[in-house]
This record gives C-alpha cells, sequence and structure tokens, in this order.
C-alpha cells in the first residue's frame, strides 16, 4: 500500500511539476535499470527486456562510445543502476579508473575471450572530440562477428534473469527472438564472405576485424576518417598498397567526403559504408542498420 500511495504521488509530483517523462519512469520503478556502453547492447536490452527495463547509454549523441569518459554524474548513475552491461575486450577503457559494483556488471563478451583479436604495431591518430588515440590491444568491435554478437546477447539476458529470476520465461523467448534475427544477418553475412572470397578489400578504420575473421574477408585497413582529407604521405602509402592488395572497394564507418571518395575513385577504388553502429542510429535500428551494412557491401564492386 505504502509502495502504491509512493508511486501515485510521485506521478502526481511528475504532472504538476512537469517532468519530463524519462524522470516519471525514473521515479516510477519496477523497471530494471540497466547501464549499457554501447548502442549494440541498448538494442539487445532493450529486446530482451522489453517494458520491463530502463536502458540508458550515457554516451551522448556524436560521441563514440569506444573513446568516451564517463563524467561524474554518469558514474553516479551508474553505481545506482541494477545491471551494467559491458561490451569487454577492452571496450570500456574507463573501467579501472572508477569504482563501480562487481555484482552489478556484466562482461558480455568474456565468454569468448579467447577468440579476442590482438592488434599488433597499432599507431595512434586523432579522430573525434576525444583527440588523439591508439586502437593498441585488443580489437574491440566484436559485434560485428554477428555470432559473437548472439553469445553477448545471452550474456547479458543472463544478467538481466539474475536480477529478475521471476520472468526468466519471458526474457528467455525476447532472447531467442533476437538471436534469431541475429542469425540471419549472420548467414547472409557468411554467403556474402563466401562470393567475396580472396577478393581484397580496404577498410577506412581499424574496425573489423573480427568482420573480416568470421567472414572470411580479405580486409587491410587504413587510419582515415570520413570527414577528413588524408595527407600526402598517406596517398603514396595506400598506392603502395594497392600494388599487393588491388582492392576495388574501401569500407567506411560513414559516409566519406565527395573529396575523398572522388580521390579514391580515380585509383579504382569505390567507398562503401559498413556501419558498426556503435552509437544510436538517427533512424533504424541495429538490424536495419546491418541490413543497410549488407546491402552496401554486396553492391561494392
Ligand atoms: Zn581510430
Amino acid at each position: 500500500m505504502k509502495l502504491v500511495r509512493g508511486l501515485l504521488s510521485a506521478a502526481w509530483l511528475a504532472l504538476i511539476s512537469g517532468f519530463s517523462c524519462e524522470a516519471l519512469a525514473d521515479l516510477e520503478d519496477g523497471k530494471l535499470k540497466v547501464f549499457v556502453s554501447n548502442y549494440p547492447l541498448a538494442y539487445f536490452a532493450e529486446r530482451i527486456g522489453g517494458h520491463r527495463v530502463a536502458v540508458s547509454l550515457p554516451v551522448p549523441a556524436g560521441e563514440d562510445p569506444a573513446f568516451w569518459r564517463p563524467d561524474p554524474e554518469a558514474i553516479s548513475r551508474m553505481q545506482k543502476a541494477d545491471l551494467i552491461a559491458l561490451n569487454g575486450a577492452d571496450y570500456e577503457k574507463w573501467l579501472n579508473r572508477v569504482s563501480l559494483p562487481r555484482l552489478k556488471q556484466v562482461d558480455t563478451s568474456a565468454g569468448f575471450k579467447a577468440a579476442y583479436i590482438r592488434i599488433e604495431n597499432a599507431v595512434t591518430h586523432s579522430h573525434g572530440p576525444g583527440g588523439e588515440h591508439s586502437h593498441d590491444g585488443i580489437a574491440f568491435t566484436t559485434w560485428l562477428d554477428l555470432a559473437q554478437a548472439g553469445k553477448q546477447a545471452e550474456a547479458l539476458a543472463l544478467g538481466v534473469i539474475r536480477k529478475r529470476p521471476e520472468l526468466k520465461a519471458v526474457f528467455l523467448e525476447n532472447l531467442s527472438g533476437l538471436q534469431a534475427d541475429l542469425k540471419v544477418l549472420d548467414d547472409e553475412l557468411l554467403k556474402l564472405g563466401e562470393a567475396k572470397k580472396n577478393q581484397p578489400l580496404l577498410g577506412s578504420h581499424p574496425v573489423y576485424q573480427y568482420l573480416a575473421r568470421r567472414y572470411g574477408l580479405n580486409l587491410k585497413s587504413v587510419h582515415w576518417e570520413p570527414n577528413e582529407m588524408p595527407p600526402a604521405a598517406e596517398w603514396v602509402a595506400l598506392d603502395e598498397t594497392l600494388i599487393r592488395h588491388p582492392a576495388r572497394t574501401m569500407i567506411w564507418e560513414a559516409q566519406p567526403s565527395p573529396e575523398i571518395a572522388a580521390r579514391l575513385k580515380e585509383k579504382g577504388v569505390s567507398s562503401a559504408v559498413l556501419d558498426p553502429c556503435a552509437q544510436r542510429p538517427e533512424q533504424g535500428d541495429f538490424l536495419s542498420v546491418m541490413q543497410a551494412n549488407i546491402a552496401n557491401l554486396e553492391s561494392t564492386p
């Protein structure tokens, strides 16, 4: 009874003070508060938990979650969450500098730790508001191997079930629907990989390691940004690469600027977007972005 009254007065407070729906949801409760560190995990949590979870991706729009650092407010909100779903594979570089309750964390890729790809000879470069960074250590775009994505979804589901065991059946059913969708993507990519076998490809950024391994793509990556014209030395290096690795397509995280695309085209290299979808898309969702990626890759020469 006391709880019901609390809820009612919370709703009333929200009404009279013009709180946003989100604030009201926070006041209400009953929903499991799940924090996630990238959009694929947000999508998985939303599919698995449905209306029973409130999913928070604390990274501002336009920022790459892989190079984001939580501010004190984000940390305190995470500490109050019921569950903190992490990508693992070195994705959360901030993790060992903040104190979060161990029991609330679920490292969604820990189950396939042995399959992590180590990056050798990484170079430091800069992009985005985070400034300089390097891709040394472990490759972290684990979900671009859609079979691995399915395992991450499962780990997340187990974390949610641990917190709400009474809803186990619902969560498992939602998980199996999600995994079926991920498997469709995985199968399509396997077919596509078979068709493109041995065909040299270029990546604009070192984020496609798991994609290349799972789907057998013959990929070499540079460190370019879609909206920054690479310096002269990069174009010279590209010419040298193209002698040994005669690629006719470069895959990009986002549409490259027309100037870059045109200059590549002069070298016989087309551009295709393969968005890792680490951040919440402006349109569609994880599945539709991955479908668009597959269509883009399919239409490459
Ligand atoms: Zn980078």
